[in-house]
Parts: C-alpha cells; sequence; structure tokens
C-alpha cells in the first residue's frame, strides 16, 4: 500500500490527498491478554485498547500492529488507530502476511468476485466492501454506477487512502470517487490531513445526486448528504421480495427514506401508495425516484403520495382516520447503539409492531426490518409475533430473511440485518 501508480485516478487538488503522508514502515508489536488472545485464534477482527498488555512503541493511526501470543508465536496482524477504543483491527490471522499493494489488491478482487453477478440483474448499485466482513476492516466501500464511495470507521485508512484509490480503480471502472467519514473521524481534523466528510478525492466532480439501477429501478443517491452513503443497499433483496407481495395491495412504506420499498411495489402494481418519513428531502427524492421510472406503465399509474412526519404519530394518525392498508413496511434505523439499548429496542419494535398491524386490513402482509446488531435476530422476530399474537393477530409467517449477497457476515457482530414478512389475518 505505497503511493498510487503512474496510471492512478486525476487526484483532485481541493481535497488535498497529497498531503497525506505515506503510512509508517514501522510495525508495532503488542501482547494482549489471554481472553483476547483466543479471540484472534477464532478469527475475531478486533481488538479493544484495554485487551493490551504491552506495545513496543507509540503508534500512529495506519501503523501496522502485530499481534502476538504469551509464547511469542504470531497471532494477527492488522491496522493501528490509537484513537480508537477499539485499537487494532485484524487484516490477517494465523499466518504472517506482507500487507501491501498486491495483499490490498486481492482482498478487493475477492471482495468484487463475491458481488460479481449483481449487474446481470439490472443492479449497477451496491456495497463492494463490507469492512470487517470482507477482511477490510473498518473500510466501506459502495458503487453507484462508477461513483465510489468510502466510508471509514477508522483513522488508520486515512494514510493508506492513495494506495487505497490506486488498487481500486485496478478492479473496477471509477468515474468518481467521495469520501464519507464516521461521526468519531469528522471530529479528528487533527488526523485528516485537511479531508472532511463529502469530499470528493478523485475523478469527476459530484454536484448533484448520482444515479443508478437496483434490480433495473431507476434510482438517485445523495453520495455526499445523504444517509448512510446515499442509499440503503442492504434491503435490495427485501425490496424484490415485496415486489412479489404488493400487486393489487394498498402500500403502506414507513421510514421510506427515498422511496425503495415504494418503487417496487408500485411495479408490481400497487394502486396506491404512501411514503412516510421524518425526512422531507428524502421523501422529495422518493418523488424524483417515480419520476425517472415513470417510463413503466405500472409505476406510471401508481398514486404515490408522501407524508413527511414522525412514523409514530403518522402511524396513530392513520389507525384513528380509520385507514388500511393491504401491505406495510416497516424498516425503522438502528434503535440500539449498544447493548443495553437492546430492551428498549424491542419495546420499541413491539410498539411499531402493534402500530403497524392497526392499520394493517385483514389478511394484509406486514413487513418488519431491523438493523439493529444489538438486538438478536431471534428475539426480535420473537416480539414481533407476540405483540401480534396480543392484537388478536397471530402472525402466518411466509419468511424470515437475513443478509443480501453483498453484505456478507464475517463475524458475529457483523449480523444485524433481519426482516420478517408475515400475513397479519
Ligand atoms: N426503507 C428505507 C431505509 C430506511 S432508513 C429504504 O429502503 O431505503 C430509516 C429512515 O427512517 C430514514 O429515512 C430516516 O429519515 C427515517 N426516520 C428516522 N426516525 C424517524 C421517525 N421517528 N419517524 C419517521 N422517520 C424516521
Amino acid at each position: 500500500m505505497d503511493s498510487p501508480s503512474a496510471n492512478a485516478l486525476p487526484i483532485s487538488a481541493s481535497a488535498g490527498l497529497d498531503h497525506i503522508p505515506l503510512p509508517g514502515e514501522r510495525r508495532l508489536a503488542l501482547r494482549v491478554t489471554p481472553a483476547a488472545q483466543h479471540a484472534l485464534r477464532q478469527g475475531h477482527p478486533w481488538l479493544f485498547a484495554e485487551a493490551v498488555v504491552s506495545q513496543s512503541a507509540e503508534g500512529q493511526p495506519g501503523d501496522l500492529a502485530v499481534i502476538f501470543d504469551d509464547s511469542r508465536h504470531f497471532l494477527a496482524v492488522g491496522l493501528y488507530d490509537p484513537t480508537s477504543p477499539l485499537r487494532v483491527r485484524v487484516l490477517q490471522h494465523g499466518t504472517p502476511a506482507t500487507i501491501d499493494d498486491a495483499w490490498l489488491v486481492g482482498r478487493l478482487a475477492a471482495a468484487a468476485g463475491r458481488r460479481a453477478g449483481l449487474p446481470q440483474s439490472g443492479t449497477t448499485g451496491y456495497r463492494l466492501v463490507h469492512g470487517e466482513n470482507d477482511g477490510l476492516p473498518g473500510l466501506v466501500v459502495d458503487h453507484y454506477a462508477g461513483a465510489l464511495v468510502l466510508k471509514l470507521y477508522t483513522l488508520a485508512w486515512i494514510p493508506r487512502l492513495p494506495g487505497l484509490l490506486a488498487a481500486l480503480e485496478g478492479i473496477i471502472p471509477v468515474r468518481s470517487v467521495v469520501l464519507r467519514l464516521s461521526r468519531q473521524l469528522a471530529a479528528r481534523p487533527d488526523y485528516l490531513y485537511g479531508l472532511s466528510d463529502a469530499a470528493v478525492l478523485a475523478g469527476e466532480p459530484i454536484t448533484g445526486p448520482v444515479l443508478f439501477e437496483e434490480n433495473g429501478l431507476r434510482f438517485e443517491a445523495d453520495v455526499r448528504q445523504g444517509q448512510k452513503t446515499g442509499f440503503f443497499l442492504d434491503q435490495r433483496d427485501n425490496r424484490a421480495r415485496v415486489e412479489k407481495l404488493a400487486a393489487g395491495r394498498r402500500t403502506l412504506n414507513v421510514f421510506a427514506y427515498t422511496g425503495g420499498f415504494s418503487l417496487y411495489a408500485a411495479r408490481a402494481g400497487a394502486p396506491d401508495i404512501l411514503s412516510v418519513d421524518a425526512s422531507a428531502p428524502a421523501l422529495e427524492a422518493a418523488q424524483r425516484n417515480f419520476a425517472l421510472n415513470a417510463h413503466l406503465a405500472t409505476v406510471a399509474a401508481a398514486r404515490h403520495k408522501v407524508l413527511t412526519a414522525d412514523a409514530f404519530a403518522a402511524l396513530a394518525g392513520l389507525r384513528q382516520r380509520g385507514q388500511r392498508f393491504d401491505l406495510v413496511i416497516v424498516d425503522p434505523p438502528a434503535l440500539a447503539h449498544r447493548a443495553e439499548d437492546a430492551h428498549r429496542a424491542l419495546r420499541v419494535y413491539g410498539h411499531l409492531a402493534a402500530l403497524a398491524l392497526s392499520v394493517t386490513a385483514p389478511g394484509g402482509v406486514l413487513v418488519m426490518s431491523s438493523c439493529s446488531s444489538r438486538v438478536a435476530a431471534p428475539s426480535f422476530f420473537a416480539t414481533v409475533n407476540r405483540v401480534a399474537r396480543h392484537k388478536g393477530r397471530p402472525l402466518q409467517e411466509l419468511e424470515r430473511t437475513g443478509h443480501p449477497i453483498d453484505h456478507p457476515i464475517g463475524f458475529p457482530e457483523g449480523a444485524y440485518l433481519k426482516c420478517l414478512f408475515a400475513v397479519a389475518p
């Protein structure tokens, strides 16, 4: 992972990528607690700061850290980040490796290979790199028809950005590269060398939304200012499942964002669709997404309405006015970020399920999703079912789903997405 190759992308001067010092040559040597040794032997990708027993020197973000066991045998090598409680994110377990350009290209090529089938289904927007789960910890790369969005969760990738851009360019055709920073990173300008969230690092400037396709439907993504990297790519398969169920059904899409589920319902022939979200810009994008697909007769024929409102208040209001739907999709944001929040999150899921059922017509389909990694799938499914029984609407389950192919699960904490499809009698 040295300097970019001669055929590297034109690096936009304003982004200041040329101010980034090359990653240090030095490797830190770390000794860690027995519990951490055990976790690393099992292949876990994280070493927490409190598990470090000793280290050979002070390190900078992006230094390589080699972790040894009590007999001085190699356990793992990873990216060091002194600013994070997640002190080392493991790049390679078990056998030593030279972490260089070729290593990085190998990991990226493997990640690209896992997604190779997606474009054949009319999908040009997908996650190319899913962090730890693709062996590239702390790094997400979302691909929108040639516009790459690099989302970083550790400062360790900052000194490696020039090498990463060069390696990516060898993997797929790249038009533009945008940098997105996690909140923690954006708060550390002292380590960013002038880079900032939403910076266009390379290629064509990006001033407006980026257009891409998902299963043949056209969407825009605001890759610089939008939530996540501009689109919730992880729900693609669930959206396709909704399409199979939506024909002729009055559809309610709660937490609709830019209308992903709504568009699939429309293409399937849902006559009336209501998209609810708290974000007005997201719903404006939803309306533009409908316009982008107006060449499809079913989409043009669908009556699509948007409602900018708090989801809980909106559901209560719809219930009160007696409005009923034959398909109700509920896809809230993550409700638990820490283990201690899981209980409260389950109560909120239960509340949402009750509200959703109150506007679901008899025989209607309920689709409920959770993206809280701290809420285990069995607890989530059990909660939704329990609430439905209490409401006298015991669910007839159609399907329980998990992760799509571009969001692989590489370690226990990597599993976060679960979705229930059920008929409510
Ligand atoms: N279903 C969407 C993704 C939903 S992400 C898709 O397929 O693309 C969660 C959404 O919930 C975001 O758009 C966010 O704006 C919205 N949101 C968060 N809190 C909300 C609330 N209290 N009421 C309504 N919407 C909310």
